[in-house]
C-alpha cells in the first residue's frame, strides 16, 4: 500500500513538474538561468540536505525496528544505566534530549513504566492517566525550554509512522518555525530541484 501511494504521489509530482517546467521555459525572462543557479544553494542548502538525510536515516531505523515487546534503549535510560540529558522527571515520566535532534529543542517524553505501551496504538482505557501525564509533562518541558508559545508534539506510531524505538514516546520539538504538513517541505525542495534540472536540460 505504501509503495502504491508513493508511486501515485511520484507520478502526480512528475506531471506537475512537467507542467511547471513548460511554464518556466515559456517565462524564461522571469527566471533567467543565472537566477536559477543562484537559487540552487537556497533550494539544496546544507540544512535541507541534512534534513533529507535525517529523514532517510529515520525511515531506515524504523524499518529495521519491530514491536517485539523486548526491552529497549529507553529502559536503560530510565534505569540510568546509560546517560541522558534529562530535562524533566517525576514519579511517572522522564523527559530527556533526543540524541539526534531535529530542532533546536528536541526532547523525548516517555512513561517510566512502559506497561504494554510499545506504541500509542496499544493504548487501552487503563492507560488514560499516564497518557495525560505525558501530555502535561510535554507542556512542562516546553515551559522549561522557553518554547511554550510555539512548539510541536509528535508521536510516531509503527513502521509506517517512522517509529524506531518501541517504548511510547512524545517528541517535543521547537525553537524554530515548524512547517505543516511536515512532508511538504521535503517534497517542495525535491520538486524545485527537479524543475531546475528539467529547465537546464531543455
Ligand atoms: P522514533 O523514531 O521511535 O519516533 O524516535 C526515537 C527517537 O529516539 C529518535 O529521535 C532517536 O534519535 C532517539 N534515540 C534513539 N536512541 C537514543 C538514545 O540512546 N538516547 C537518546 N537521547 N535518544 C535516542
Amino acid at each position: 500500500m505504501a509503495v502504491t501511494s508513493s508511486s501515485t504521489l511520484l507520478l502526480r509530482n512528475l506531471s506537475t513538474v512537467g507542467r511547471i517546467a513548460q511554464s518556466v521555459r515559456a517565462n524564461s525572462r522571469i527566471f533567467s538561468t543565472g537566477e536559477m543557479i543562484r537559487a540552487l544553494p537556497r533550494i539544496a542548502s546544507p540544512r535541507s540536505i541534512s534534513s533529507t538525510r535525517a529523514a532517510h536515516n529515520e525511515e531506515a531505523a524504523a524499518k529495521a525496528a519491530s514491536d517485539t515487546g523486548a526491552p529497549t534503549i529507553f529502559d536503560k535510560i530510565v534505569a540510568k544505566e546509560i546517560p541522558s540529558d534529562i530535562v524533566y522527571e517525576d514519579e511517572n515520566v522522564l523527559a530527556f534530549r533526543d540524541i539526534n535532534p531535529q530542532a533546536p529543542v528536541h526532547v523525548l517524553v516517555i512513561p517510566k513504566l512502559r506497561d504494554g505501551l510499545t506504541t500509542l496504538g496499544k493504548a487501552e482505557p487503563r492507560h488514560t492517566e499516564v497518557l495525560g501525564q505525558l501530555l502535561h509533562a510535554s507542556k512542562i518541558v516546553a515551559e522549561k525550554e522557553g518554547i511554550v508559545d510555539g512548539f510541536r508534539v509528535v508521536i510516531n506510531n509503527g513502521a509506517e509512522g517512522c517509529q524506531s524505538v518501541y517504548h511510547l514516546h512524545l517528541h517535543v520539538l521547537g525553537g524554530r518555525q515548524m512547517k505543516w504538513p511536515p512532508v511538504t517541505v521535503l517534497a517542495v525542495q525535491i520538486l524545485l530541484i527537479v524543475i531546475l534540472f528539467s529547465y537546464m536540460v531543455y
